[in-house]
């Protein structure tokens, strides 16, 4: 097979070439869509590298799904809804059953959130995958980092902590305890928050996905909306293998472990209990602190009402 009959046989034929706002998919040099007037387009890109973002040993169902996902969930984060991606392989060789089981995995999760793949790139070179998700949103109504006001509570959605415990257990697993294959799970296969995110839009005040930890996640939103924020360690909703082990070590996985992809954002105090009931029918959500006044201060308050310290910081590329 040449590099059209890959894109021919392994993506195009899974998807359709014109559907509703899409005018032109894949086979031109471009793809066309008709943006609604009363929306706005999101645009989000990533890019994993063999190595960096996934082990070199990790399957290609993993590597298509999480390289997916994670665009997924940045889309999630701002509240829009996601409609088209495109994709961009580099692979180091022509590996036809390699590209077949990449290819299923990304195409079937493409279908579970009603995507259409519109284009891309194929190159040879070291293994990368780059995915952008296109997403709508009904105009200015996408969520952003920096709409957190001073006495907003601040939550997140579902567990913090199974995708860092994972990578610890993988690389220093004599010394803790096996976590549950659906929490190492969560490392491969994260689930974005789409709905949501998107049930979010005409409530949260601010958003993010936790991709670099909740610390460093929040501190975003705190930069981005020129506040500060007191956290309660003891309502954090720490995974269910973190309760097995050392409890400081299991605040900092939940606090500072990336890869959860979990969203954090902000509510103002009060709202009608239907809201929440709203959010909790789709996936779990908890309070975890409030916003205050001290511009970028995170303070963290133990079970005692004293401030706590932690060791580390989130993980950096640079
Ligand atoms: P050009 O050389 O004009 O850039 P390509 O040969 O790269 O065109 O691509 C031909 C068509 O196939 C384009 O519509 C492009 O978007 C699509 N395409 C290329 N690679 C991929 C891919 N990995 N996944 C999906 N579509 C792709
Ligand atoms: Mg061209």
């Amino acid at each position: 097979m040449n590099e059209f009959e890959i894109i021919e046989h392994f993506f195009r034929q899974a998807y359709p070439s014109s559907k509703g706002d899409l005018v032109l998919g894949i086979g031109d040099d471009a793809a066309i869509i008709n943006v609604p007037n009363d929306s706005e387009l999101v645009i989000s890109m990533d890019t994993l590298v063999a190595g960096v973002h996934f082990f070199e040993d990790a399957s290609a169902e993993d590597i298509a799904y999480k390289s997916l996902a994670v665009s997924l969930s940045d889309i999630a984060s701002m509240g829009a809804s996601p409609r088209w991606i495109t994709l961009s392989l580099t692979l180091p060789e022509k590996n036809m059953t390699w590209i077949e089981r990449f290819s299923s995995s990304f195409n079937a999760l493409a279908k579970e959130y009603s995507l259409i793949l519109i284009g891309g790139d194929l190159s040879k070179g070291p293994l990368a995958i780059t995915v952008q998700v296109h997403g709508v949103s009904p105009k200015g109504k996408s969520l952003r980092r920096s709409g957190a006001n001073v006495g907003d509570l601040i939550y997140v959605s579902g567990k913090l902590g199974a995708a860092a415990y994972a990578l610890q257990y993988i690389q220093n697993s004599t010394s803790l305890p096996e976590p549950a294959a659906s929490e190492k799970q969560r490392l491969h296969r994260p689930t974005p928050r789409v709905k949501t995110g998107v049930e979010l839009r005409d409530v949260a005040t601010s958003c993010i996905d936790i991709s670099d930890g909740l610390l460093s996640d929040l501190g975003h939103i705190l930069k981005a909306s020129k506040v500060g924020a007191e956290l309660n360690i003891a309502d954090i909703p720490y995974s269910d293998s973190l309760k097995k082990i050392d409890k400081d070590l299991a605040i900092e996985l939940a606090l500072t472990g990336g890869d959860d992809y979990e969203l954090c954002f902000t509510l103002t105090a009060g709202l009608p209990k239907d809201v929440l009931d709203e959010l909790e029918s789709i996936c779990p959500v908890y309070c975890i602190g409030t916003i205050t006044s001290k511009s970028a201060e995170l303070l963290l308050m133990d079970e005692n009402d004293e401030p706590y310290n932690i060791k580390t910081e989130a993980y950096r590329h640079f």
